[in-house]
């Protein structure tokens, strides 16, 4: 008998890593806190090698058929420089986490998943237990509170499928769904908390009069049932080894979303970590040997790109910086090239 494993968390990494332990006929139970479906705050963009993933765990038709369009161009915008619309170098998979966490969850259970959904998981370490809580939660990061948001919108006119505008306090990235919605979703820091965020959202998304931000939005209809919003968010580096026990996706570590790879990250630690749990669970592997390898397997696989998203994240948020690397980038489109592909 093969031996069960939980699951905390039931994002994509989580949800993910239980349809491939089903799959190899692992009993599975996942703890998730809410329900389905629900908005996440997310760009809803994938982008880099999760898109294999999808393909090798059988799931790209079903997300297919549920909903997902091409972003095949990009732009980036701040207020003096802008890198006009450009293919990208892999199109990104553009579905809202509405439909693919709902997806996901249901595809679990299909193939015999035992979800206990709107459960907050409260149990001891063990072995067995892998976590897929998503970000650990930092008040105030480099003095910083760092808030993310997200809305869905219509009447939107950007230039390039994937459109990515620098602003004073962070960024805003616009993005095509299917059936001409936007996702419309950015990060922002503050020194001192924002205690009209909740009611003031709009003005934040839209950037200020006068931007390439706020002219693609200016008529632009806010669903407003998909407004949310996460606070605490934290960037910094965690090493897999220090940890001693099974972290996934963005319990493991974050990659700053301007690089659009988060939920690529969250499928492909899913899929490193499938093959010593399936081991562990036919007692091949002891649970610490197991955790070891997962640990290993994602820090060889993530840390170059974690390094220069976090370049990249610092150099987002210093104007001059920011400006010569648009105008390099904008000229040597090699470099913007190289770019894409050292953070995925
Ligand atoms: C502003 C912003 C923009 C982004 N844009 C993009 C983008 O365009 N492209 C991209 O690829 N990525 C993007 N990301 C990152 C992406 O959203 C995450 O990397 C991805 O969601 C991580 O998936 P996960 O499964 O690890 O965590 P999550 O999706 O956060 O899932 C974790 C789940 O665990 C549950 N949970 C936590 N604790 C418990 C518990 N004790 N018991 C039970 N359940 C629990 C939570 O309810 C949650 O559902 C963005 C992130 C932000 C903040």
């Amino acid at each position: 008998m093969p031996k069960p494993m939980v699951i905390v968390g039931g994002g994509i990494a989580g949800l993910t890593l239980g349809i491939g332990l089903r799959q190899h006929g692992v009993p599975v139970t996942l703890w998730e806190a809410g329900h389905y479906p629900r908005h996440r705050v997310c760009g809803e963009f994938i982008s880099g090698r999760g898109q294999e993933v999808l393909a090798r765990i059988g799931l790209l038709g079903l997300l297919g058929n549920a909903g997902i369009c091409l972003a095949r161009t990009a732009a980036f915008f701040e207020r003096s420089t802008s890198i006009p619309p450009r293919p990208l170098p892999q199109p990104g998979l553009c579905i809202s986490r509405f439909v693919l966490d709902r997806v996901l969850a249901g595809e679990f259970q299909r193939i015999g998943g035992e979800l206990e959904a709107g459960e907050r998981w409260h149990g001891h370490e063990a072995p067995g237990v892998v976590h897929a809580s998503g970000r650990r939660i930092e008040p105030k990061v480099d003095g910083y509170r760092w808030i993310g948001l997200k809305a869905h919108a219509s009447n939107v006119f950007p230039l390039a499928d994937m459109e990515l505008h620098f602003l004073s306090s962070g960024y805003v990235g616009v993005c095509r769904l299917p059936g001409n919605i936007f996702n419309v979703c950015g990060l922002f820091r503050s020194e001192t908390s924002i205690p009209d965020l909740a009611t003031h959202w709009q003005q934040w998304l839209r950037g200020s009069e006068g931007s390439p931000l706020h002219d693609r939005l200016v008529h632009a209809r806010f669903e407003e049932s998909s407004f949310c919003t996460v606070a605490g968010l934290d960037t910094r580096g965690r090493k897999p080894e220090a940890q001693g026990e099974c972290r996934i996706g963005d319990a493991l570590t974050m990659i700053p979303p301007m690089t659009g790879n988060g939920m690529s990250m969250a499928l492909e630690s899913a899929e490193l970590a499938l093959g010593p749990l399936v081991k562990y669970s036919r007692g091949e592997l002891e649970w610490p040997q197991a955790c070891r390898k997962i640990a290993r397997a994602c820090n060889g696989r993530f840390s170059r790109r974690l390094l220069w998203a976090r370049w990249l994240q610092q150099i987002a948020f210093q104007p001059l910086p920011r400006r010569s690397l648009m105008r390099l980038a904008g000229r040597f489109e090699p470099l913007s090239r190289a770019l894409f592909a050292w953070t995925r």
